[in-house]
């Protein structure tokens, strides 16, 4: 056992936990927990806990399905909501296979290895994920969904569901470890953001999975439901999750130099580089789902095109405004990634998208001046502006034929992304919309 580890049963014993929630993430970035007695915490780390990984998605195959979870002390933290009765904690595990190696199918152990992929070649990288989503009062059905108030973009509301709401979030992260950055309402009536600090890359993917866990769970307390769905109203914003990604050589920023456009280095503008190169090919996992291009479609600031800029909202990489005196901040926001997606393969992908930019030593375009969705197609295609894919379909077919997913992801959560893919949008197609009975029986 090491030394965390050792911490961990001290502090287990000192503050009485009567349960220790094991937390990991399927495939499709569910969160999967299952409760064990502090008695079994030692056998948890010496030998990880047993389950049974076909019931879980995209997990195992029934032939393999033993698998096991093996706690990170590093992760350990108490549930603020059982602060008094049973105090309740919770670690984050990874998933290793019954022969001991870790498992091919754990999104947790997909990131690792992108991270690793990044450590070989210099880099580590730091995230700051903005998370957006909708507070809807219950009950919730399929004629009524209602927001919880009609405010919008930097609205006090001084009413104060969301404030009050957004304040219970922030202590409830801060509790488990996890700083707030910033938290404001967003554009659509009951949207809210919520901006976690910059950690690495595979702590942030765990305060992301952490995150919308309390979020869901402080509305349900407050009599309201949260959502991370894509595109919920025709009319108004999506719900994205822009992720602020910076990579660090040692100490130092190594997207930032002094004389760089936008202080913006030559790895820098290489990073962006494979953003944009790989952008169609990762799409179907940063936006894994029929409704997430719906958001990419829909208007509301969400990008549909394959483009970067200084300042322009409509590029899909935006490289913010520089702090004087803060090297450190030097930062790249991709835009494109939605608040339903899985942070571990999501990051996994972005990570190696940007890495191979720099080891291929692409070149970076010019940045788009204009208003991408103002230009016509004409003139996007002079300037080499390719489009986002329109629907999941199409993001599949495009990941279907990349080399750089296969790899990334490793050959079995590849195919299930896929496999999972198709189901989604054969599903999908069948279905007749409100829109199409609108269209022949003149109903509303
Ligand atoms: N909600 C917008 C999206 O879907 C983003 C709005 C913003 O943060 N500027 O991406
Ligand atoms: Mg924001
Ligand atoms: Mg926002
Ligand atoms: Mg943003």
């Amino acid at each position: 056992m090491d030394h965390v580890q050792e911490q961990v049963l001290v502090e287990v014993a000192d503050r009485n936990v009567r349960f220790i929630r094991l937390w990991f993430t399927d495939v499709v970035g569910q969160l999967k927990a299952v409760a064990i007695d502090p008695g079994q915490l030692e056998a948890a780390f010496a030998e990880g806990i047993g389950f049974d990984g076909s019931a879980i998605e995209g997990m195992s195959r029934v032939y393999e399905s033993d698998m096991l979870l093996r706690p990170d002390a590093t992760t350990f933290q108490m549930l603020p909501w059982r602060r008094t009765e049973d105090p309740v904690a919770r670690m984050i595990c990874d998933v290793y296979a019954p022969d001991g190696k870790v498992s091919h199918t754990d999104p947790r152990g997909v990131l690792e290895r992108a991270i690793d992929n990044a450590a070989k070649v210099g880099f580590s990288v730091m995230v700051h994920p903005e998370i957006e989503f909708y507070l809807l009062k219950p009950p919730v059905a399929f004629d009524h969904i209602e927001p919880v108030d009609n405010a919008s973009y930097f609205d006090h509301v001084a009413w104060g569901d969301s404030n009050d709401f957004r304040r219970r979030v922030i202590r409830a992260l801060e509790d488990m470890g996890i700083s707030v950055e910033f938290s404001h309402h967003e554009g659509g009536p009951g949207q809210n953001e919520i901006d976690l600090k910059a950690v690495d890359a595979l702590r942030a993917a765990d305060n992301i999975m952490t995150a919308r866990t309390l979020i869901e769970e402080v509305a349900l307390r407050e009599g309201m439901v949260a959502t991370f769905m894509p595109k919920l109203f025709i009319d108004q914003p999506g719900s994205g999750m822009h992720l602020h990604l910076s990579l660090f050589e040692g100490g130092d920023n190594a997207l930032y130099s002094a004389s760089g456009q936008y202080q913006l280095s030559v790895t820098g503008r290489q990073f962006i580089a494979g953003l944009l190169a790989h952008a169609r090919e990762i799409s179907a996992v940063v936006n894994q789902h029929v409704n997430s291009y719906k958001r990419l479609w829909g208007g509301g600031e969400a990008p549909s095109y394959v483009c970067w800029g200084h300042n322009n909202r409509s590029a899909l990489v935006r490289v913010p405004l520089y702090k004087p005196g803060k090297e450190g901040s030097a930062r790249v926001e991709y835009r494109a990634s939605d608040a339903s997606m899985n942070p571990y393969l999501g990051l996994a992908a972005l990570i190696q998208a940007g890495i191979s930019g720099i080891q291929q030593h692409i070149e970076l375009e010019p940045e788009a001046e204009d208003d991408v969705w103002g230009l016509s197609d004409q003139e996007r295609r002079a300037l080499g502006i390719v489009a986002l894919p329109a629907s999941l379909q199409e993001a599949l077919e495009v990941m279907r034929g990349s080399e750089m997913m296969a790899q990334t992801l490793g050959e079995e959560v590849y195919d299930y992304v896929l496999r999972n893919g198709e189901r989604e949008w054969r599903r999908y197609r069948r279905q007749i919309t409100p829109a199409e009975l609108e269209r022949f029986l003149g109903v509303r």
